[in-house]
């Protein structure tokens, strides 16, 4: 039976009324982040469908006497229509992993990486160097670290030239796990490295759109790395490109 105290001193009822304050301010800060999260999905929804509508209209008003418009019209319709499909699926990603409270088991990251290394290869026309020390484990969820992985593949090959190799590396020291991927490409403004892991972030907005991309990439890297308890940061690579290593911090022994 839990036994509520009431409080008796002017100190404790100080204490009651602080802490009730910062669980407001803690609800408050939450609220406006799903409300910003609700405006940013529904902005990147809008853009997808207005081409589509716009398109569609297009073959309703000069379908008829400019046959030949129709199958650009459609072929745009059907990207577009695509990239909704992918950033809805992207906000699903992003929705559970929020609500995800996973079982950690004994992972062997360095079979995992190599398997994965050999599969992701032949998928690009990019080298991908490996240089993965044996035997390394972690506990973790091997869906979701390949899941990261990948992710972080994708993004080193979309933003780096294809004949510069990437790298994924897996190396183990006494009290850290790290695994890195690092590319040769134009590398991410030191101002810009921590806001590329936010929602919807995209680094400079006229390169980034030759590129296709929601910027959801990055934040679902991030809490599923949350979620396997590890940290992720961005440094650059020499003498261009970026870094993104994650690591497994291990308590130090006493
Ligand atoms: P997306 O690639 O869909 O835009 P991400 O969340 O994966 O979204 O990445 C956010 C932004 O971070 C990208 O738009 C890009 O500007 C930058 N970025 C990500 N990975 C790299 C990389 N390897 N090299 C340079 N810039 C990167």
């Amino acid at each position: 039976q839990p036994t509520l105290k009431i409080p008796a001193s002017p100190r404790e009822i100080n204490d009651l009324g602080q802490a009730f304050n910062e669980l407001l301010v803690a609800q408050n800060q939450r609220l406006q982040h799903e409300r910003q999260f609700i405006s940013d999905a529904s902005h990147e929804l809008r853009t997808p469908i207005a081409a589509i509508r716009g398109n569609l209209s297009l073959i309703r008003r000069r379908g008829d006497a400019h046959p030949e418009i129709i199958p650009e019209s459609l072929n745009f319709i059907d990207e577009e229509s695509l990239r909704m499909q992918h950033l809805i699926e992207n906000l699903l990603h992003l929705s559970r992993a929020d609500r995800a409270k996973l079982e950690l088991t004994d992972q062997d990251l360095s079979f995992l990486l190599l398997q994965l290394g050999e599969h992701y290869q032949p998928s690009i026309d990019q080298p991908v160097k490996l240089a993965i020390d044996p035997d390394i484990h972690v506990p973790g969820n091997a869906e979701m670290l390949q899941q990261i992985v990948v992710a972080l593949l994708d993004n080193a090959h979309k933003y780096s030239p294809h004949d510069q190799p990437i790298t994924l590396s897996l190396t183990q020291t006494a009290n850290s796990v790290r695994l890195a991927v690092a590319d040769f490409g134009e590398g991410i403004p030191d101002d810009q490295k921590q806001a590329v892991f936010q929602r919807f972030y995209r680094v400079d907005q006229s390169r980034s759109q030759e590129i296709e991309g929601s910027g959801l990439g990055l934040a679902i890297v991030k809490q599923l790395v949350t979620l396997n308890q590890a940290q992720i940061e961005v440094t650059n690579n020499q003498p261009q490109g970026s870094i993104f290593t994650i690591i497994w911090s291990k308590p130090t022994k006493p």
